[in-house]
């Protein structure tokens, strides 16, 4: 259909559900959600010209000196977002440069370009993230961090509030077309997680981003704060989003073979191993801010170490098992990223580093079925088990050496990434803790 005919035809759409507003949202290289934010009668002419705005008030966007562009509406994304109860609309755009080019530094241009990587070899790319987060009491409480209740893993405990923030999630994202497959409460006090179907990777990030919103709002409704930071407490579990993960090949499942180890495929194998390759790079875009490195520690069922296996939870990557009949389902589990990272970046970069390992016919090494938190540095060494880096300084300078994944970011979103990377770690660096004050203040 012609972008004037399909622009006519949202319009009166969005006219017909009775939708008054239309937040034109597009996504910064932190990964935050920006939006602006028109009237029904202005859609159709934001829909056929675009809508201009000023880059250099976006972080890590344009120089002042080059700062006109605009945002082209990406029409399959409309949507009518239930929570604000049908007046408001939300269509994800695509950013553009004055010279009506695709701007390098827009999150959802990088994912596009790597996919159309993928695509020249023939792969449609399909995640399933699993985003983890944590509901706390709000007001002053959120200062003091108190999570919401005592409960546990799949606790139905008592009907509460968060039963009620999980259910009117569910509710709402299933009424903008995203499937959740099941919610439970996590293992941590407090946390929960709903996981939603396994899609196209552009469709599920734009997914990822409406489901922050959601839960936030929903959960606000609720008097409760809800927070996706990835280690918010230092005793439990933190909050992860591991992302599974197959390539598709003329409608069929490329990660599966009948005869393949775990039911993998040769292609399969090929790109865990690209992905275990470049892992301690992959680390600085999967998991991107200081605290992601609290949360990837030993005990947390949080990977520490970069191995792959079945059924181990201590592993970066996890097959889950195959059931019978399922062939489409045959994945692989990728467990660094937390909901910190930006999907659109983490999707690509994730996909880069397993396309690199098809290319280059890598083979992983064995798999590892043990607890590999208990080995002992003796036995990590002898199996030649690397580990992520642990802290976001390491992080960024694993990726300083990694020119594939460079590449799939783009020089410009690499380097703003790197520089906002460097200023956290430096400002975070100076910064004097809780921790240091009551280990040596009184006895140094
Ligand atoms: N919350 C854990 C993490 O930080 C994961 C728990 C699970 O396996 O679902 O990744
Ligand atoms: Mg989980």
């Amino acid at each position: 259909m012609e972008r004037h005919e399909k622009s006519k035809t949202i319009v009166e759409r969005a006219k017909k559900d009775g939708v008054q507003f239309v937040d034109l949202e597009f996504v910064d290289i932190m990964g935050t959600t920006k939006a602006c934010e028109i009237t029904v009668e202005k859609l159709e002419g934001a829909c056929n010209e675009g809508l201009w705005f000023d880059g250099s008030s976006i972080e890590g966007f344009a120089r002042i000196c080059e700062s006109d562009m605009y945002l082209v509406p990406d029409l399959d994304s409309y949507a009518v977002m239930p929570w604000s109860g049908g007046r408001v609309a939300r269509i994800m755009c695509d950013v553009y440069s004055d010279e009506g080019k695709p701007f390098e530094g827009d999150p959802r241009n990088v994912l596009r370009r790597m996919l159309k990587k993928a695509e020249e070899k023939g792969f449609e790319f399909k995640v399933g993230p699993e985003l983890e987060f944590f509901l706390f009491t709000n007001g002053d409480a959120v200062q003091k961090l108190r999570p919401h209740d005592d409960a546990g893993y799949f606790d139905l405990g008592v009907r509460d509030e968060a039963d009620e923030v999980r259910r009117q999630v569910v509710t709402h994202l299933d009424k903008i077309g995203l499937r959740v497959e099941m919610n439970h409460h996590e293992c941590a006090p407090g946390q929960h997680e709903i996981d939603f179907t396994y899609g196209p990777a552009l469709k599920i990030a734009d997914y990822v981003q409406v489901y922050k919103t959601a839960v936030r709002t929903i959960a606000k409704g609720m008097g409760l704060h809800a927070s996706f930071m990835p280690k918010p407490l230092e005793d439990v579990n933190g909050s992860g989003m591991h992302v599974h993960q197959s390539l598709w090949k003329s409608e069929k499942n490329a990660f599966f073979d009948e005869n393949g180890r775990y039911k993998l495929s040769k292609t399969a194998e090929h790109y865990i191993a690209g992905q275990l390759a470049h892992a301690r790079a992959l680390a600085a875009i999967v998991a991107p801010t200081v605290n992601s490195y609290k949360r990837l520690v030993p005990g947390f069922e949080a990977p520490v170490y970069v191995c792959w296996g079945q059924v181990n939870r201590s592993a970066l990557i996890r097959i889950p098992r195959y059931k019978k009949g399922r062939e489409g389902s045959v994945r692989c589990e990728f467990r660094a990223p937390d909901p910190s990272a930006n999907p659109y970046l983490a999707f690509a970069a994730m996909l880069a580093a397993g396309l690199d390992g098809i290319e280059r016919k890598l083979e992983p090494p064995n798999p590892i079925e043990e607890n590999v938190y208990r080995f002992s540095d003796e036995e990590l060494e002898k199996k030649g088990i690397p580990l992520l880096p642990n802290s976001l300084h390491s992080a960024f300078c694993e990726l300083e050496k990694d020119k594939v994944l460079q590449e799939a970011l783009g020089k410009h979103v690499y380097e703003k990434l790197v520089e906002s990377q460097k200023r956290e770690w430096a400002d975070y660096k100076r910064h004097v803790t809780k921790w240091e004050i009551d280990r040596y203040f009184g006895v140094l």
